[in-house]
């Protein structure tokens, strides 16, 4: 079979509907929208694309099957869930490829991504069995508490493009666990994936109705009348700050719960301490993941001015001889952006820093073909007062500021709305305590380029976000706790 063959045979095998109540449908109105593969512009496929009568049908079906999936036993929940982990994990090659296809990540890091979703689905398994209430007596004696956790209800999920399976598992791995029924709503660029992620579930017994899936180019007329309508009981959305806020708003009317896991403006500290060696794999990890489309991406590197130009080698020397091109290609490193308006963002930020009196180490350009390739890029002795100082650039552009005094670091890492997490590079233990601490994120990356792992809790504070996923809290959110107080004892 031909490289193009086996391509087409992947997208044939997704279904290109709407995942509806348990069966695929078209739109109720006849729309489709074309998927893209960013590499090279050419359209992968056609799906259909979801209205408000559509995402009513979904919330429909989610709030029928809410109570009997609230009692479905808990083992069972699990079970569906670690066959879908199982399912996952033997498609990985197939679905990492449609991955590349519709997204634009080298193959080796899709099937990557194939691996680290499913993890979601083990991890939350397990969970499911786990879910504990409590029993006390009360202070003066005389009555008894009795604590139980029940599921939150149906709810919403909304889920970006840039870890197209990720992004769904860690929202659904723990609402199949807890109990919950879900609309989910993937990103436009990306709805492959979460359409083979739901006939996966379906294939691994979850029943009919617990799972609505609605690719749609118009998210607002999906999303706002079902957060509206006071069935939906919880939204969890990863994506911008900007959208965050917007479903904040609208989820206020219904005095909805919320998960948000929002943008992220990371910075990446560089002690003169450091081993080097190891701050320069750590910021390749944290840096060129993904191509630097991750929330998690480093945005800023500040190192100490001891060791900043050693450390600026040493990373242009890595980031310089990666390979770009399509990810399907072999030894690719480096895709392409999603769309054009990304690289036209990217661009512009590397301008004004420039601008401002950066210097170019490598890049500082797009790259050659009909896709959307940015070159890796270094910017050395980049002010703080640069644009992308505080905004997320999401791609391979590595901003280096350098930092004479501890204090200083911390103050410029801190000196952002954001706090999803940072890193740190020290071997000095006490100044890894008190750095650990001094910063404002939800996650520190301590002598590490990567901190996203199923079995710990991964979420920012400040304009990041609010709530956890993952780990044992993860479960939580999707949780009420109903407290029965027993009198007469
Ligand atoms: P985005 O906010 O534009 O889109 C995210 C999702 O929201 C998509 O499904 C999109 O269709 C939907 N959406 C857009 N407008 C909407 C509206 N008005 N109503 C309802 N839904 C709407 O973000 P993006 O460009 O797809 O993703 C990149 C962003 O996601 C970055 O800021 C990144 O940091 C963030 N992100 C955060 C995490 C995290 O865990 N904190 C993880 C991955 C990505």
């Amino acid at each position: 079979m031909t490289a193009a063959d086996r391509e087409a045979q992947v997208i044939d095998q997704v279904s290109k509907q709407l995942f509806i109540g348990g069966q695929w449908r078209d739109a109720g109105s006849g729309a489709t929208f074309k998927v893209e593969d960013p590499a090279t512009g050419a359209v992968l496929c056609e799906v259909a694309d979801a209205g408000t009568d559509d995402a009513f049908a979904a919330l429909d079906a989610a709030s029928a099957a809410q109570p009997s999936w609230a009692k479905h036993p808990p083992r069972e929940r699990g079970e569906i869930l670690r066959r879908a982990y199982e399912l996952l994990i033997e498609r990985q090659d197939d679905l990492g490829l449609l991955m590349t296809l519709e997204m634009g990540k080298p193959l080796a890091e899709a099937k990557g991504e194939i691996a680290y979703a499913a993890e979601f689905f083990r991890w939350f398994a397990e969970e499911a069995v786990r879910i504990e209430g409590g029993f006390s007596i009360s202070p003066n004696g005389q009555a008894r508490f009795l604590i139980m956790r029940q599921p939150v209800g149906p709810t919403m999920l909304i889920t970006p493009w840039n870890f197209p399976m990720a992004m769904g598992t860690r929202k659904i791995g723990p609402a199949v666990a807890a109990g919950c029924t879900m609309v989910l709503k993937p990103a436009h660029q990306t709805p492959l994936c979460a359409l083979a992620l739901a006939d996966i579930l379906r294939e691994a017994g979850l029943p009919d109705g617990v799972l609505s899936v609605l690719p749609t180019t118009d998210p607002g007329a999906v999303t706002e009348p079902l957060l509206r309508d006071g069935r939906i009981r919880k939204v969890s959305f990863t994506g911008s700050t900007a959208v965050g806020r917007t479903l904040l708003e609208q989820s206020a009317g219904q005095v909805l719960r919320t998960s948000m896991e929002l943008g992220g403006n990371a910075p990446f500290l560089v002690f003169d301490d450091a081993d080097l060696d190891a701050a320069v794999d750590g910021a390749m990890q944290a840096k060129m993941r993904n191509i630097g489309e991750a929330c998690t991406a480093a945005n800023r590197m500040y190192v100490h001015a001891g060791v900043a130009e050693e450390f600026a080698r040493r990373l242009s020397e890595r980031m310089g001889a990666l390979r770009i091109g399509r990810g399907t290609e072999d030894g690719v490193q480096v895709g392409p952006l999603i769309d054009d308006r990304a690289r036209r963002k990217v661009q512009g930020l590397v301008d004004d820093a420039v601008g401002r009196g950066a210097k170019v180490l490598i890049g500082g350009e797009p790259g050659d073909g009909a896709g959307y390739f940015y070159r890796p890029t270094v910017l050395a002795d980049v002010p703080q007062s640069s644009e992308l100082s505080h905004t997320e650039i999401f791609g391979p552009v590595a901003p280096i500021i350098p930092f004479e005094t501890e204090e200083e670091a911390i103050a410029e890492a801190n000196d952002t709305e954001f706090g999803l997490v940072s890193y740190v590079f020290t071997q000095n233990l006490g100044r890894a305590f008190r750095v650990s601490e001094a910063l404002e994120t939800g996650m520190v990356g301590l002598n590490q380029g990567i901190v996203s792992n199923p079995a710990a809790p991964f979420g920012g504070v400040k304009h990041s976000g609010l709530g956890r996923e993952g780990g044992r809290v993860g479960i939580e959110e999707f949780l009420e706790t109903k407290y029965v107080g027993i009198g007469g004892v």
